[in-house]
């Protein structure tokens, strides 16, 4: 019997499996580093302790989750990315910050989890927070030695353990943005979430949107591939762990379809899936040297399987209200 790690209902059932072998191709192709994904495979079998891995949903609470229910670590997103990349805008900073604008943020304490190069706090300091009030935690080395020539004070260390420096009641606000998708035991994230935040304090929460994860799977672009996400999230999911917590779920949205950017997306999407498959196109094109040849040898293939899409665009924009954006943003409050 599966148990949901959002809500704790044991009614969950499995929506599809995939083997090590798949979740490899996902992150690594192959024939470009043959090495790199043939150890990434192995790995994926021992954290799974076998050879494929379930994606399960919930019935009662519509959590999304893979079981096992085990985050990737450091070996994992050593083998498989091969090129961080750092978000700069997303609507979820510009949601946030609309919503700190009606709060009293004067001398307050802030810590952002996953701050990637920091470029939302560059756009809160000063404005919101005092520099000497900003914290950051990142286990990137790039990230970190940027956040600190930033001024920020930064941690390398996991904020769930206990030498996380920080005590108790450290911070008005924690901000965690495309991070908590990655976490396995979530109980213990939100037990130190509730623990570092004060007493009236505010977390701002992003994770992906799960319609479009839906839509993308449904429709053959990307699958939201375990071991790196393993959780997706959804507003009676937040709200079922910040109950257990004492926390309040405040608000709960979903960032709104936007034409241009869902286009963009689905282009690129769909080529990254095609090009999981042996012998395609675009899995040759993926896999020649960085350069600019094939960088528009990418774009090419990518516009040339466009036409195959009309009937997911036709689908999605039909759906647009429903469908939304990237994110699922939240805030959650410590009323007591
Ligand atoms: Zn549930």
């Amino acid at each position: 019997m599966t148990i949901c790690p959002g809500c704790g209902s044991t009614s969950t059932s499995k929506l599809f499996e995939v083997t090590a072998d798949e979740a490899s191709r996902h992150f690594i192709n192959p024939r470009q580093y043959p090495d790199r994904s043939r150890k990434l495979t192995c790995h994926l079998s021992d954290l799974w302790g076998g050879n494929t891995c379930d994606v399960r949903k919930c019935s009662d609470c519509g959590f999304g989750f893979a079981d096992p229910f085990v985050a990737g670590g450091a070996e994992f997103y050593n083998l498989a990315l091969v090129y961080p990349c750092f978000p700069t805008m997303k609507w979820e900073y510009a949601r946030t910050i609309e919503e700190l604008t009606g709060l009293d943020t004067l001398g307050k304490t802030t810590l952002e989890i996953g701050a990637g190069l920091g470029y939302f706090l560059d756009c809160v300091k000063n404005k919101f927070f005092n520099i000497s009030d900003i914290s950051a935690a990142d286990y990137n080395e790039i990230s970190l030695s940027v956040l600190e020539s930033k001024g920020f004070k930064t941690f390398s260390s996991d904020f769930r353990q206990s030498s996380f420096d920080p005590l108790k009641d450290s911070f008005d606000f924690i901000f965690m943005f495309q991070v908590f998708e990655h976490m396995d035991k979530v109980d213990d994230v939100f037990a130190r979430l509730n623990y570092l935040l004060k007493t009236q304090g505010t977390i701002f929460i992003a994770v992906p949107n799960e319609n479009r994860t839906y839509y993308m799977e449904a429709y053959g672009s990307l699958v939201d591939m375990p071991p790196n996400h393993i959780g997706r999230w959804t507003k009676e999911a937040f709200s079922a762990i910040c109950e257990r917590h004492g926390l309040q779920l405040s608000k709960c949205e979903r960032e709104p379809f936007d034409l241009a950017k869902f286009l963009k997306q689905d282009i690129v999407h769909s080529f990254l899936r095609k090009a999981q498959k042996p012998g395609t196109l675009s899995e040759f094109v993926r896999a020649l040297p960085r350069s600019k040849a094939q960088r528009i040898a990418q774009g090419l293939t990518a516009l040339a399987i466009s036409p195959s899409r009309l009937p997911a665009w036709a689908y999605a924009v039909s759906n647009a209200s429903t469908l939304g954006g990237s994110a699922l943003w939240a805030r959650i409050d410590k009323v007591s």
